[in-house]
C-alpha cells in the first residue's frame, strides 16, 4: 500500500515513511491510494477472529491491509502489546452497552453506547495514541534514531500523548498548555508523571499562546531538524487508522449477520474520529448512516446541511462545555472532501489552499457532488448546546441510571434525530464524565465516579515547568533538555 497527498503532490510512500510526518510536502494530508475493499467472507471471517481471539487480532487484521513494511509478527506484536485488558479496563477492549430500545416507525429501534474510553487518560484519544506510540518505539529503534515530540494541548490529546509515550525509548515529550486553564483532574493526570521523556510546559497564556509557539518552532526548519522535532496532531494517519479498527469491533457486537446494517454517531471536533468511519464504510463495513455530532463549534453541521465550509476565527470560537470539540476549523475535513470531489487534488488545493486561505472558506452547495454526501457517503449531522447537554446528562441518569459525559451527550442528542426503524444506531463514548465534573454537577448535582486508579491523583506531586509565552524560552528548555 502506498500513500499520496490530497493536493495532488506526485509523491507515493509507504505507510513507515508517513508514520513520523505531519503534513504532506504541498501542504495536504496523507491518503491511501485506495481503501482495500473487503471481499466476499472477509466480514464473516474478521467476525470470527475478533470473537475468538479478541479486539487486538482483529486491528492486526485491519492493519495488515494498509501497513506493507511492518514484518506481520511484529504488527501482530504490536497489536497485541497495545490492545491488553491491562491497559483498557476490560477484555472486550471497546465493550457496547446498550441504552433503551426506541419505536421508530413501529419497529423496535437499540441505542447503543461504544465505550472508548476506558485507557489510562479516559478519552478516546488513547486508543490510537496508545498504538501510536509503540510504533514510534519500534520505527525509531529501527532507524536507530529519536524523536522529540513538540505538541499544544487543552486537555485531552497532551495527556494522550503523554501517557503513551512516557517510558518509551528513542521519544520525548514536550507538551505545553495554557496556564491555569485545565481542569483540576486534566492537570493532575499530565502533571503527576514523573518520567523522564515527559516535559509539562505550563505557559502564562492561552492555547493559541501554546499553539502559536509550537508553530514558531516548526517554522525554524534548521532547530526543527538539529533538535528532530515531531508531532502527534490528529492528523497523523496511524492514529486515523488505529480508530477504523473500533468501527468493526463495535459493528460485530451490535449485529449476528454480516448483512445487516448499523449506524454510529460520532462527537466530533476535528473530523478525526469520524473520518474513520469513513475510511471503515469505504471499505464496505455495512454502515447506513455516519452522523457528524458538533457542539455550538458547529463548522462541520453546517458543511453537512448547506454545503458551505466557513472556519472561524478564533474570535468566533466559543468556549463549551464540550471543549475537546471546540475547534475553529476541522483538520481532518480535508481528507473526505478529498474523496468527495473524486480524488481530484488540483481541486482540494484550489478549496483548502486558495479559497479558506483567502475568503476564509469555500461552497459546495451548487456542486452535484454536494447532493452526494448522504445518498453515496452515508453522512449526515446536527448540533447540540450546552441546554441540550445538560437535558441529555439528566434525562439518561434519571430514565436509564446511566452518566455520559459531556461530548457523548452531544452525540446522543444527535443521534436520536437520526434514527432509522430498526437500523442499530451506536454512540460513540469519547470520554469518561469524571473528566469534565463541573457540568456533571451542574447537570445531576453530584460528582461522577472515577476509576479506583486515579483516586487522589491530585494530591500527587507534580513535575511542571513554567514558562512565559515566549518562543526563544521554549527553545532554550528544548536544547537544553535534549542533551
Ligand atoms: C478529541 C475529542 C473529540 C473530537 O474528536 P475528533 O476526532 O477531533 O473529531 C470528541 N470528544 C472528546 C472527549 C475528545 O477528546
Amino acid at each position: 500500500m502506498r500513500y499520496l497527498s490530497t493536493r495532488g503532490h506526485p509523491d507515493r510512500k509507504r505507510f513507515c515513511e508517513i508514520l513520523l510526518e505531519g503534513l504532506a510536502p504541498d501542504g495536504g494530508l496523507y491518503l491511501p491510494e485506495r481503501y482495500p475493499a473487503l471481499d466476499a467472507g472477509q466480514l464473516a471471517r474478521w467476525r470470527a477472529v475478533h470473537r475468538d481471539q479478541g479486539y487486538a487480532a482483529l486491528a492486526f487484521e485491519v492493519l495488515s491491509l494498509y501497513v506493507d513494511d511492518i514484518a506481520p509478527a511484529d504488527l501482530r506484536r504490536l497489536c497485541e502489546r497495545t490492545y491488553t485488558a491491562a491497559v483498557f479496563g476490560t477484555e472486550a477492549i471497546v465493550p457496547l452497552r446498550p441504552l433503551e430500545t426506541v419505536q421508530v416507525e413501529g419497529q423496535p429501534t437499540p441505542l447503543l453506547l461504544e465505550a472508548l474510553s476506558n485507557g489510562p487518560t479516559l478519552a478516546f484519544k488513547d486508543m490510537a495514541m496508545q498504538l501510536l506510540g509503540n510504533l514510534f518505539e519500534y520505527e525509531l529503534a529501527r532507524r536507530g534514531e529519536s524523536l522529540n515530540i513538540l505538541g499544544a494541548t487543552s486537555g485531552d490529546t497532551g495527556s494522550a500523548a503523554e501517557y503513551a509515550m512516557r517510558g518509551k525509548q528513542g521519544v520525548r515529550v514536550f507538551m505545553t498548555s495554557p496556564h491555569g486553564r485545565m481542569s483540576t483532574f486534566q492537570q493532575a493526570q499530565m502533571f503527576s508523571l514523573m518520567d523522564a521523556n515527559i516535559h509539562n510546559i505550563s505557559v502564562d497564556g492561552v492555547f493559541d499562546d501554546c499553539q502559536d509557539m509550537v508553530k514558531a518552532v516548526s517554522a525554524d526548519l534548521s532547530f526543527k531538524r538539529r533538535y528532530r522535532i515531531g508531532t502527534v496532531n490528529s492528523i497523523n494517519w496511524a492514529r486515523l487508522l488505529a480508530q477504523v479498527v473500533y468501527y468493526f469491533a463495535g459493528y460485530f457486537q451490535a449485529t449476528r449477520s454480516d448483512r445487516q446494517r448499523v449506524s454510529f454517531a460520532v462527537p466530533s471536533g476535528n473530523f478525526g474520529n469520524v473520518c474513520a468511519g469513513h475510511v471503515a464504510r469505504m471499505m464496505g463495513l455495512p454502515i447506513d448512516q455516519l452522523i457528524v455530532a458538533t457542539n455550538e463549534n458547529d463548522v462541520l453541521d453546517e458543511f453537512f446541511r448547506t454545503g458551505l465550509y466557513r472556519v472561524r476565527g478564533s474570535a468566533d470560537t466559543h468556549e463549551t462545555s464540550s471543549p475537546s470539540m471546540d475547534i475553529s476549523k476541522a483538520s481532518n475535513f480535508e481528507r473526505f472532501v478529498f474523496d468527495l470531489v473524486g480524488r481530484d487534488g488540483p481541486r482540494v488545493r484550489g478549496l483548502f489552499e486558495t479559497a479558506l486561505s483567502q475568503r476564509g472558506c469555500f461552497d459546495l452547495a451548487a456542486d452535484p457532488v454536494f447532493a452526494q454526501v448522504g445518498p453515496r457517503f452515508g453522512f449526515a449531522s446536527g448540533r447540540s448546546t450546552h441546554a441540550d447537554r445538560l437535558a441529555t446528562i439528566r434525562d439518561l441518569y434519571g430514565r436509564l441510571g446511566v452518566m455520559v459525559d459531556t461530548h457523548t451527550a452531544d452525540g446522543v442528542k444527535v443521534a436520536r434525530q437520526h434514527l432509522r426503524a430498526g437500523v442499530p444506531m451506536i454512540v460513540l463514548e469519547t470520554a469518561l464524565p469524571i473528566k469534565f465534573a463541573a457540568t456533571l454537577v451542574e447537570a445531576l448535582g453530584r460528582e461522577p465516579e472515577r476509576p479506583p486508579a486515579l483516586a487522589g491523583i491530585e494530591q500527587l506531586p507534580r513535575r511542571v515547568t513554567r514558562m512565559a509565552a515566549d518562543v526563544n524560552a521554549i527553545k532554550a528548555y528544548i536544547a537544553e533538555h535534549c542533551g
